[in-house]
């Protein structure tokens, strides 16, 4: 994983330490959600629904190793 230096105080979602201003830090993308990825639903005949997102956390220096 890359790291880089953080310029504000971030949480690591591993293990929830506070990452401190100018300390490297990682980060991982995440998928939030149950369903498979590409799947979707659809409502209404023309809208779809997608239940699923990838979002970026934070990852300290330690968990990222
Ligand atoms: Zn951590």
């Amino acid at each position: 994983m890359k790291l880089k230096r953080t310029r504000k105080e971030r949480t690591c979602h591993e293990c929830k330490k506070t990452i401190l201003k100018n300390e490297s830090y990682g980060q991982r993308s995440i998928t939030l959600g149950s369903k498979q990825d590409g799947e979707s639903e659809s409502f209404d005949g023309d809208y779809l629904v997608v239940h699923q997102m990838r979002i970026k956390v934070d990852i300290c220096q330690e968990c990222a190793a």
